[in-house]
């Protein structure tokens, strides 16, 4: 039997072809053992009418050999065209986006000399659901959500990876101040899982001034895990602060499979000149031998990368004169870390790998996480409306409410403006209107909501959706409404 591990290999688009060409031809010559399978995804797939970028028959690749190294593809504008990467982390659970980012001062220019970061970005939730409505003339709604078992995932990885590869701090960036039911789910599962790391310094910082110091003072984070909104953006942040995009590789990690890829685009005006740099897929695929415990190989590529940057041997797009030594093609690269191979570099921090095991979530049931007691203790109509004042509309709608409920309060944009609301309020045709038990506290059954609605309706009243009103042992599960 083959002791090579098999890989699918996609060479993607634009500069693609020619940065995994130099990808594939330094991991082999450091000694990667692989079978590599390719497959066609991105701009000739689209152009052949396929609105999701891949075909079935790479879809069986990569469920067959679970371990994807993707260049980058060129996503057609406009409407129709699905984005590959969405859907490949959701097909495949790719529940995990790991992008370590590294100052590689004074070889590479930057502002922030000290810097080495691991962003862990949650991949599959949060607003990325992709869960979005027009309810009104005026307003639409995107639905953020946050699990507990997806939460779980992405901060056990953290934990997990900090400790394997010898960080010393899990910082947690969110936004729990305003948003306390889901980011404050986020915050409460990195707070319980943070205990079965004592070996590990944790902290917690709301995401806008923890993004600002991330930006200011880099040096003072290790690990950093977040929701995919905040994650997707501040990597992006966090890369370009080391110097370049360019340099950095990005891992997507999910119980079965995995995907590696560089975290820059296709670059199509750059595309077969020879010029763009290698260097964040090669990176990518570094990570990617670590994962298939080839960490020997890992830490020789990775090692011969940092002295080749640090001989001055550079692609264009870092390329300084005085700091560089030679301005070179995208082969030529590959070839200068090809010579390097087995060395270390002198100045720049070397890198040592182990082998890395993601812990599969499989065996982790879900459905035994405790079942709190749930009682429906109301709920909320929002209703299209444009027809008059909040207080015109509360005094309706009060004496709408159906034997048992009360009309308990209106909001317009999440700010309370029935009953004792402020004529200053600005708002929009789109009202939720909260009805619970006369009797405060009292469950209030399914058939009841459903009469309330069939009253608003005979009424002439558009509901758009209602929102159950729910406490889980007595704790309620839903926000207030600014101001009540
Ligand atoms: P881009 O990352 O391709 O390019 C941004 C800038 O960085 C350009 O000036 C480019 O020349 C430079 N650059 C990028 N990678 C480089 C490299 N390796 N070496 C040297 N210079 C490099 O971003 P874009 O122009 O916004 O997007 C181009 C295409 O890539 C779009 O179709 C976009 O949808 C796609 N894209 C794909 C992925 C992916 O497949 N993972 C990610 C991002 C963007």
């Amino acid at each position: 039997m083959s002791e090579n591990t098999p890989i699918t290999v996609a060479y993607g688009d634009g500069i693609g072809p020619e940065i995994m060409q130099a990808t594939l031809d330094v991991i082999l010559a450091a000694g990667a053992k692989l079978d590599i399978e390719v497959i066609e995804i991105g701009e000739k797939v689209y152009s052949r009418g396929n609105t999701a970028g891949i075909e079935p028959s790479a879809w069986d690749s990569l469920l067959r050999t679970r371990v994807f190294l993707k260049a980058p593809i060129t996503t057609p504008q406009g409407g129709g065209f699905k984005s590959l990467n969405v859907t490949t982390r959701k097909t495949l659970g790719l529940y995990a986006n790991i992008r370590p980012c590294y100052s590689y001062y004074p070889f590479v220019e930057t502002k922030h000399p000290v810097m080495d970061v691991v962003i862990m970005r949650e991949n599959e939730e949060d607003t990325y659901a992709g869960i979005e409505y027009r309810h009104t003339d005026q307003v639409t709604q995107c639905l953020k959500i946050i699990s507990e078992p997806g939460s779980e995932k992405i901060i056990r990885y953290a934990f997990e990876y900090a400790r394997a590869n010898k960080r010393k701090k899990v910082t947690c960036f969110v936004k729990d101040n305003i948003m306390k039911i889901t980011d404050g789910l986020f915050h409460k599962i990195f707070d319980k899982i943070g205990e079965e790391f004592p070996d590990l310094e944790k902290e917690t910082w709301i995401v806008d001034i923890g993004a600002a110091k991330l930006a200011t003072s880099p040096e003072q984070f290790d690990v950093i895990v977040m929701e995919n909104l905040y994650g997707d953006i501040l990597s992006d942040v966090t890369a370009q602060m080391t110097g370049s995009v360019g340099l950095a590789g990005s891992a997507n990690i999910g119980d079965k499979c995995a995907m590696f890829e560089a975290i820059h685009g296709s670059a199509p005006r750059r595309a077969g000149q020879n010029s763009a740099n290698p260097s964040g897929l090669l990176l990518g695929a570094v990570m990617m031998l670590a994962h298939i415990k080839q960490s020997d190989v890992a830490q020789k590529v990775h090692n011969a990368w940092l002295k080749t940057i640090e001989d001055g041997i550079h692609t264009y797009d870092i390329f300084r004169e005085g700091t560089s030594k030679e301005k070179v093609g995208t082969k030529e690269f590959a070839q200068a870390v090809i010579a390097r191979l087995g060395q270390k570099p002198a100045k720049l921090k070397d890198v040592t790998y182990n082998d890395f095991e993601v812990k599969s979530y499989d065996h982790y049931d879900y459905k035994k996480i405790k079942k709190a007691k749930k009682e429906t203790v109301g709920c909320d109509i929002y209703l299209h409306w444009n027809e008059g004042s909040a207080n015109e509309l509360g005094e309706k709608l009060s004496s709408l409410a159906v034997s048992g409920l009360k009309l308990v309060m209106i909001s317009n944009r999440g700010v309370k403006v029935y009953p004792h609301g402020n004529a200053e309020t600005f708002c929009v045709d789109h009202w939720r209107c909260r009805f619970q038990s006369v009797n405060e506290g009292e469950s209030v059954n399914h058939s009841k909501i459903i009469e309330q609605l069939n009253t608003l309706q005979n009424a002439g009243y558009d509901f758009i959706k209602t929102e159950n009103l729910c406490t889980f042992d007595g704790v309620p599960g839903f926000s207030l409404a600014q101001g009540q």
